[in-house]
């Protein structure tokens, strides 16, 4: 009887003592996934990637980026969701109301606005990389004059620019808002994370709005700057192979893609 009891009383801790660790944790939070798409718009994830898309479109809106009502932002809101700009509005007058909530084929879920007619090229960029969280599109002049000579600026001259973008891609041209025009990019998007659209603009992805507004900063600057390199008239300096490879074990390190490495995750 004394061990049944001693049984007893260890059996109500172990019952009892998972309810009061579980009551000392902070209420969780459900994933967006698990929610309708209403509850999923309208949940604090999707509230802070909404100001993240404001943000991102005012900077490309300031530094020249966009044009009228040009570019396109989006971001992967769970597995299930993207939240995307609408068309038809200047990327500097966007509010939290504007931002679309979408399904994986284009779908408008909520939100009162027209999606971006490009969202179909940033759901052709997230079905052919899990690596790709966030797509910006935008019209850099100094990129997108070279867009529209069907090139691509030499690598291997900066350092920075090897460890964040490496050897862009060039996708060939159609007509913009088809999904022929998606498809374009669907070669390079694995091995690259800045894609020059031929007669047209750029789009970069990366892990966050934020950082995927930060390679097209770079690869506009760059785009500049070697067109500046070109008229000292003298030899560009190319990086040697061996500090190439110095450069790609950082990158690999950040966890960034390059044509030269194996990105197969
Ligand atoms: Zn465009």
């Amino acid at each position: 009887m004394a061990q049944s009891l001693i049984q007893l009383a260890q059996q109500l801790r172990e019952t009892l003592q998972p309810s009061r660790s579980l009551s000392a944790q902070p209420e969780l939070v459900p994933a967006p996934d698990e929610l309708s798409p209403l509850a999923a718009a309208s949940s604090p994830q999707a509230h802070a990637l909404r100001m993240e898309i404001i943000d991102v479109g005012r900077k490309l809106w300031e530094r020249q980026y966009v044009d009228g009502n040009g570019g396109n932002i989006s971001v992967r809101l769970g597995q299930r969701y993207l939240l995307c700009t609408p068309t038809m509005i200047s990327k500097r007058d966007m509010a939290p109301a504007d931002i679309c909530l979408s399904d994986f084929e284009g779908n408008i879920l909520a939100g009162d606005r027209h999606r971006t007619s490009e969202l179909l090229l940033h759901i052709e960029i997230y079905k052919s990389s899990l690596r790709a969280r966030a797509v910006v599109h935008c019209h850099p002049p100094h990129a997108t004059a070279f867009a529209m000579t069907g090139t691509v600026p030499p690598n291997g001259l900066v350092s920075e620019y090897e460890t964040c973008i490496g050897p862009a891609a060039l996708a060939p041209y159609e007509t913009p808002g088809t999904q022929a025009f998606a498809e374009t990019v669907r070669p390079f998007v694995r091995d690259h994370n800045t894609i020059l659209l031929s007669n047209h603009g750029i789009v970069c992805w990366a892990d966050t709005v934020t950082h995927a507004e930060w390679f097209v900063e770079t690869f506009e600057n760059y785009c500049k700057t070697y067109l500046i390199a070109q008229q000292i008239g003298r030899p560009l300096n190319f990086l040697p192979a061996e500090k190439i490879q110095e450069l790609l074990a950082i990158k690999r390190r950040l966890g960034l893609p390059d044509a030269r490495m194996d990105n197969s995750l």
